[in-house]
């Protein structure tokens, strides 16, 4: 699969949000939504300080897209996001009428394009969304890996930075917990 400058852009734009998570010591995960070249629309994982379950990246930035476009639908967008969308997140896409979706890791206790499901490529919805993975996935695992590093840590020194109370650390696979 090829990246153009373009997908670049958009997944350096979803690794930032999901740096500022990470910041936010949520699971660091983020998403872009780009329509036209520009990005409209950014958002990270806040299921814990909104304390919302639907509040991942890529719903928040489906959010702000539309807002910033004025519409609910996002005809020709492409949305990147730095884990592969979930059930809820990959419904919101096909719902936005998104044309594209750019992911850079799977989540194999998740995801819901490739791992457990390819939701955006069931015959029975009459809208398809292209979908691409890999892009930048070193960057992505990598800001994950260490957030559940430093989890185990705190959990072995309770005393330590974060004392977050997640589950079992598998990845992506937390991205809902805490
Ligand atoms: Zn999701």
């Amino acid at each position: 699969m090829a990246f153009g400058a373009e997908d670049c852009a958009g997944m350096e734009a979803a690794l930032a949000e999901a740096r500022r998570a990470l910041r936010e010591e949520e699971v660091p995960i983020g998403a872009a939504v780009l329509l036209d070249g520009k990005v409209v629309g950014l958002g990270h994982n806040r299921t814990r300080a909104d304390i919302d379950p639907t509040g991942h990246a890529e719903i928040l930035a489906l959010r702000a897209a539309c807002a910033a476009v004025g519409a609910n639908r996002l005809v020709g967008a492409t949305v990147y996001t730095t884990v592969e969308p979930c059930f809820m997140c990959a419904g919101a896409l096909m719902h936005a009428r998104v044309a594209r979706v750019v992911w850079a890791v799977r989540d194999p206790k998740f995801g819901a394009c490739a791992s457990l499901a390819e939701v955006l490529r069931h015959p029975g919805l009459n809208h398809r969304v292209d979908q691409a993975e890999g892009l930048m996935a070193d960057e992505a695992r990598a800001l994950l890996q260490g957030f559940f590093r430093a989890i185990r840590a705190a959990r072995r020194d309770p005393g330590g930075v974060g004392g977050a109370s997640a589950g079992e650390p598998n990845d992506a696979a937390e991205r809902h917990g805490g």
